[in-house]
């Protein structure tokens, strides 16, 4: 691929915040380089991450959360947040969910996908996340009834940022890619204040700021980069002319 193609790249959340702290440094990266990226969150997130708004109806909180996560996906250079609104705590894959989460993928035709969570993220709160980072592989990207053509992404990234936050099943392999985000971290940073402040109970913006700088530096740290994001990919098939390092 040449540097100066343009991508279309389509991130995808359990919840509507959770994109910022994961992949947001990313997300933001793309968006200045020009890319076409597109936000997914498969729920509206009612019973999580919502600890502030708990005397508010669920028509009242998703309003709320899909305002404000709009909003912070703006600050990444982000227009276009979509959402799907299946019920969360537990999220549950259904066939029906499977064939919605497909049709996104159909419509957006992503050349990449980028899972904010890792599919192995289990336990408390990590259960949506672990289940959507396997909806996308499992949904079927055929069955759009406007759609002529099938779309497979040629590559799924896998944000091994969950892991961060509490190591509940083991990790396979360790991150093999990591993308430098020196130069968007102020802007992941504003965006994950801008979709977690008002909503998430016990969020302290100058605490977040903080920790977030120490997770970051500990992965660019890695790699020899001030600030990275980590990830695991897999790859679809296909034909190349020759391999690359
Ligand atoms: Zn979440």
């Amino acid at each position: 691929m040449s540097e100066s193609k343009k991508l279309t790249v389509l991130g995808i959340g359990a919840h509507p915040s959770d994109a910022f702290p994961g992949i947001g440094g990313t997300l933001a990266k793309h968006a200045n380089r020009g890319d076409n990226v597109i936000l997914l969150s498969v729920t509206y997130g009612i019973h999580v991450h919502t600890e502030r708004l708990r005397d508010k109806s669920v028509e009242e909180i998703k309003d709320i959360v899909r305002e404000e996560s709009t909003e912070a996906a703006k600050i990444l250079g982000v227009n276009d947040y979509r959402f799907l609104d299946f019920d969360d705590s537990p999220l549950v894959a259904t066939k029906e969910s499977l064939i919605e989460v497909g049709k996104v993928i159909q419509d957006t035709r992503p050349d990449i996908v980028i899972s904010v969570h890792y599919p192995f993220k289990e336990a408390e709160r990590g259960h949506d996340h672990g289940v959507t980072a396997r909806m996308i592989d499992r949904a079927p990207v055929w069955r759009h009834p406007d759609v002529d053509a099938p779309h497979r992404a040629k590559t799924i990234y896998y944000s091994t940022m969950d892991f961060i936050g509490g190591l509940n099943y083991p990790m396979p392999t360790p991150p093999d890619i990591f993308v430098d985000i020196t130069d968007t971290m102020e802007q992941k940073i504003e965006a994950c204040i801008a979709s977690w402040g008002s909503i998430a109970g016990g969020f302290d913006p100058e605490k977040y700021a903080e920790d977030s700088r120490i997770e970051h530096r500990f992965f660019g740290r890695i790699v020899g980069v001030e600030y990275a994001e980590p990830y695991e990919s897999v790859r679809g098939q296909r034909a190349v002319e020759y391999l690359t390092p």
